[in-house]
């Protein structure tokens, strides 16, 4: 690949399904393990931080020969995890070379790193910037320090404005902070004061979920043992709400059901998910999904995968995928309705028929008009989306759609 093709530039060119990919990367490990956490994560003594890249890398190459993948674009890289950031600068620029010598890199690429607010520096910041990265999702929870506590977090919200003022100072111009909330014992009088600390923050992009609570975590057990509780439902509602309107009068769109953002600094990365592109997952369990489509755009294939869960099966495997599947066209409509529906700009009708080669109006009419006539859905020639409404129940609005059958 020359390097004039190497650079090209990401437009509504490159938006095309059948070119765009976006990479995401996991890195397993954290310092400590969070007491409400169920994600892929290990605390290890020590972080094998050299084999782990190196895996990374001949996982890039095995894919970077392969025919789907010679023509795509690279529009998006994220490393999420686990806790990307504690890896050093170094790991970051191996691994970073190896994608711009292998792949087609959109010069405007948005480029991701999670972090824990303890683990930057300036120097650190500096570095990552210098690579390439172009926005830092901080791992910030809360700005509460009771809340922090209460969450098992590490850092306290004096250490959070400390990294986020020196991202500025590195430059960095498009920064998540994440929001948990619903937590034990939250009611609007505290989400109210931590949002407004987040609003004075006045990040690029805020993601906000609902505390849950997944077997398997020490929250699980405290909670079976009656040592912790959560708000009620209508609470959940009320905290819902409050962050939607508090946040869209701070000049936030409402753009997926648990995300924010100012214009223009919508997650580029995360849309691809919900609007149905390509993505190469690499590293310990990472997911992938590749499209095949026919001469006149239609889907015809989706096919899905993920890697070994366990770092070192990871790590030691020459074949890194534990399974792959092929998903059959009515798990690929489901999927991509369930997916655009997360959305405020909510599902594209037009695409959906050139998918799927049906009118999905036409053929769940008695729903959908059930639904728009509840205020539930809102439907035009061209879109189909959930309302304000009907947020708050999208999960049963979807299984509606997809059942034909409407729950009231
Ligand atoms: S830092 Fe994040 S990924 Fe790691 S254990 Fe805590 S919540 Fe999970």
């Amino acid at each position: 690949v020359s390097d004039h093709r190497r650079l090209l530039k990401y437009d509504a060119a490159t938006e095309l399904l059948s070119e765009s990919l976006a990479i995401y990367v996991h890195i397993p490990y954290c310092r400590k393990i969070c007491p409400y956490c169920d994600f892929n994560v290990y605390a290890l003594k020590r972080i094998p931080e050299k084999e782990y890249v190196s895996a990374l890398i001949d996982e890039l190459e095995t894919y970077a020969v392969k025919d789907e993948f010679k023509n795509k674009i690279v529009t998006s890289l994220y490393f999420g995890g686990g806790t990307p950031s504690v890896f050093s600068p170094e790991a970051f620029e191996l691994f970073l070379k190896k994608v711009r010598q292998l792949f087609r890199l959109a010069i405007d690429s948005e480029i991701t790193i999670e972090a824990n607010p303890l683990d930057l520096d300036y120097h650190k910041a500096s570095a990552l910037k210098d690579l390439g990265v172009n926005r830092v999702s901080l791992g910030v929870q809360s700005l509460i320090s009771e809340k922090l506590k209460l969450l098992g977090r590490d850092h306290s919200p004096k250490d959070v404005e400390y990294t986020f003022n020196l991202l500025r100072k590195a430059g960095f111009s498009n920064i998540n902070l994440d929001l948990i909330f619903h937590t034990p014992e939250e009611n609007p009088q505290q989400l109210q004061l931590d949002l407004s600390r987040y609003c004075e923050m006045n990040p690029e992009h805020i993601s906000a979920y609902g505390l849950t609570i997944e077997p398997g975590t020490p929250f699980f057990q405290a909670q079976a043992r009656g040592r912790l509780r959560l708000p009620d439902e209508d609470v959940f509602v009320e905290l819902f709400n409050l962050i939607s309107s508090r946040l869209s009068a701070a000049g936030y769109d409402h753009y997926e059901i648990s995300n924010y953002a100012k214009p223009e600094k919508y997650s580029r990365h995360n849309q691809g998910y919900w609007k149905f592109h390509d993505y190469l997952g690499l590293g310990a369990g990472a997911h992938s999904a590749i499209n095949t489509f026919s001469d006149d755009s239609k889907l015809v294939s989706r096919c899905r995968w993920a890697n070994y869960a366990k770092p070192d099966e990871y790590i030691a495997s020459s074949h890194k995928v534990a399974w792959q599947e092929q998903l059959d066209s009515q798990l690929m409509e489901e999927e991509f309705i369930l997916l655009a529906l997360r959305m405020s700009s909510g599902l594209d009708l037009p695409q959906f028929r050139r998918f799927f080669g049906r009118d999905l109006v036409e053929s769940r009419r008695d729903v959908i008009k059930t639904l728009a006539d509840q205020g539930l859905l809102e439907v035009t020639s061209t879109i189909l989306k959930i309302s304000p409404q009907g947020r708050l129940i999208t999960d049963s609005i979807i299984a509606s759609l997809l059942t034909g059958e409407s729950h009231d």
